[in-house]
């Protein structure tokens, strides 16, 4: 059975993924913006939407109903105060929040800000045409830093 194969080839990729997350690897490190109580911060590689930020959970976890509703409590707190931050941060007019987790089955959230200047502000992030936007090293880390300014006091109320 074709199906059968391709949804194998599609479990191990995301296998892969899954383990590179585990181990932090994923996403890349020169993305790094913070580290919570519960989860890792990122810069998404693709700054299309500028600001678009990922947070990882630090264990491992597939589903939001697998983890304990205490920590699942505190990681919504934590992705909410992010997601202030975020929008803080680049001015934004919206935050969207993703969680999908069928390609990289580890759970991480998107943070996405809407800005003023988007391009499409009423349809989802996925279905807006894009080309990638990979940032200059220097712009990458105007970026972090930005939101690092955003995300500290938030870290400092947490503990
Ligand atoms: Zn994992």
């Amino acid at each position: 059975m074709r199906a059968g194969a391709d949804a194998r080839r599609e479990g191990g990729r995301a296998a892969r993924a899954d383990r590179d997350a585990c181990r932090r690897r994923w996403p890349d490190a020169a993305d790094f913006v913070a580290e919570l109580a519960e989860t890792v911060v990122y810069l998404h590689a693709d700054q299309f939407f500028p600001g678009w930020t990922i947070l990882v959970l630090k264990r491992h976890a597939t589903e939001l109903f697998d983890l304990r509703s205490e920590e699942r409590a505190r990681l919504l707190e934590e992705v909410s105060q992010a997601a202030r931050d975020v929008h803080d941060a680049f001015g934004a007019v919206k935050v969207n929040y993703a969680l999908f987790g069928n390609q990289l089955p580890h759970v991480h959230w998107h943070g996405i800000p809407r800005l003023a200047s988007d391009p499409a502000p009423r349809r989802s992030v996925w279905e807006v045409p894009q080309e990638a936007v990979t940032l200059s090293a220097t712009a990458r880390t105007e970026r972090i830093g930005r939101l690092r300014l955003h995300l500290a006091p938030s870290s400092r109320r947490r503990r």
